[in-house]
């Protein structure tokens, strides 16, 4: 068993709470993404599961020992990590193979492991030269190939796409994610890309300036953010956040947003029965917003274009709905014109309710 058991995790420098009271269980075998802006403590988490910081407070236990005092090598643990640094005299097929013949693998294993692992991380031509014969994206697969080589029960990896280019990145997120299904590995893979991060993940651990925010599945910090962060942070476009005011219509709940109309705020609102006549915060993502033609946006929230982008798949309006600023995907043969007024229907379902003041999602019956 190697899960990865953090309990109350902080570490100080000096002032900054660089990781503050973090608590996190990564069960055997899982695949946990660390996700959040540049700062707010990834790196710093991941170095003290490794144990290349010393924290100031709580535990760290894997496969059920106490490591929290325990150096690196004592971890049972492989990393990748950003700074990655390859033996300069040593080939590409050297540097990968070094573990396994640490480890007296038998030679047929050697060669046909990193042979494998070359293959997979595409850098099959390079096993002759020597890392200062390859570029920085190449010398990043190397170390890539001699961590999973190991096949090792707990893989913390910082960063380890981030020198390639856009369309190798996106091969490898999916290669490296069915290898190390595969072998089993408990990981644990820092990034500050969201998308990187949805793809990836078992699970993924939002953190912002030194806390966790939030834990859950991709689809599930998709759709259901914990806070209004969150929402901005994941998703392509960000989520759209309007001020609304909840009120009561013949027995129902309505938010009005400004002047431009009211949305039905069923399903998951019990939160607003207590808000009525206040003001929240209505979060809600650019999918879940259908565009039609204002001649058919009877009873609907009404808006005016402002850009329309045409992005092959779908096409991304950004409208003005009474002073907001809200983006919404429609499909490529909806192509509304520029400064047009239209109507807007939301699925009530996908609106996530947020308070204004602390940006926490109401929950609901709240
Ligand atoms: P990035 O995505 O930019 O790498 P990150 O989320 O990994 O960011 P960390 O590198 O963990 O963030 O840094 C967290 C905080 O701790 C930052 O405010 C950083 O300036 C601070 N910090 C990190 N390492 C040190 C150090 N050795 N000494 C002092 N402060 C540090």
């Amino acid at each position: 068993m190697a899960d990865i058991q953090l309990e109350r995790v902080t570490k100080l420098f000096k002032q900054v709470r660089a990781v503050d009271d973090v608590s996190l269980e990564i069960g055997d075998g899982e695949f946990v993404v660390l996700l959040g802006p540049s700062g707010c403590g990834k790196t710093t988490l991941l170095r003290s599961i490794a144990g290349l910081e010393q924290i100031d407070g709580g535990r760290i236990r894997i496969g059920g020992r106490e490591v929290t005092d325990l150096p690196p090598r004592k971890r049972k643990i492989a990393m990748v990590f950003q700074s990655y640094a390859v033996f300069p005299h040593m080939t590409v097929f050297e540097n990968i193979a070094f573990g396994l013949r640490m480890g007296k693998t038998p030679k047929a294993e050697v060669t046909r492991r990193t042979e494998e692992a070359a293959a997979l991380l595409r850098i099959t031509e390079l096993l002759g030269r020597y890392p200062s014969q390859t570029s920085g994206g190449q010398r990043q697969r190397i170390a890539v190939a001699r961590a999973i080589v190991m096949e090792p029960q707990v893989l913390l990896m910082d960063e380890p796409l981030s020198n390639l280019d856009a369309l190798l990145r996106l091969e490898m997120r999916a290669e490296l994610k069915r290898l190390l299904g595969e072998i089993g590995s408990t990981v644990v893979y820092v990034t500050h890309d969201q998308v990187e991060a949805l793809s990836m993940g078992d699970r993924i651990a939002i953190m912002n300036a030194g806390r966790l925010i939030q834990v859950g599945a991709p689809l599930e910090v998709y759709d259901g953010p914990a806070d209004r962060f969150v929402g901005g942070f994941i998703g392509d476009p960000p989520m759209n956040f309007l001020a609304a005011t909840p009120e009561r219509r013949d027995g129902k709940i309505v938010a009005r947003i400004g002047g431009a109309g009211e949305v039905h705020a069923d399903g998951g609102a019990g939160g607003l029965e207590a808000l009525v006549g206040k003001e929240v915060v209505l979060g809600v993502r650019a999918e879940n917003i259908e565009v039609v033609e204002a001649s058919k946006a009877d009873g609907l929230l009404r808006g005016r274009t402002l850009v329309v982008e045409p992005l092959g798949s779908h096409n991304l309006v950004t409208l003005d709905v009474d002073g907001q600023v809200l983006k919404a995907t429609t499909r490529p043969d909806m192509m509304p014109k520029r400064d047009a007024e239209v109507g807007l229907r939301i699925d009530a379902s996908r609106i996530r309710w947020l308070d204004p003041d602390t940006g926490r999602a109401l929950a609901a019956g709240e």
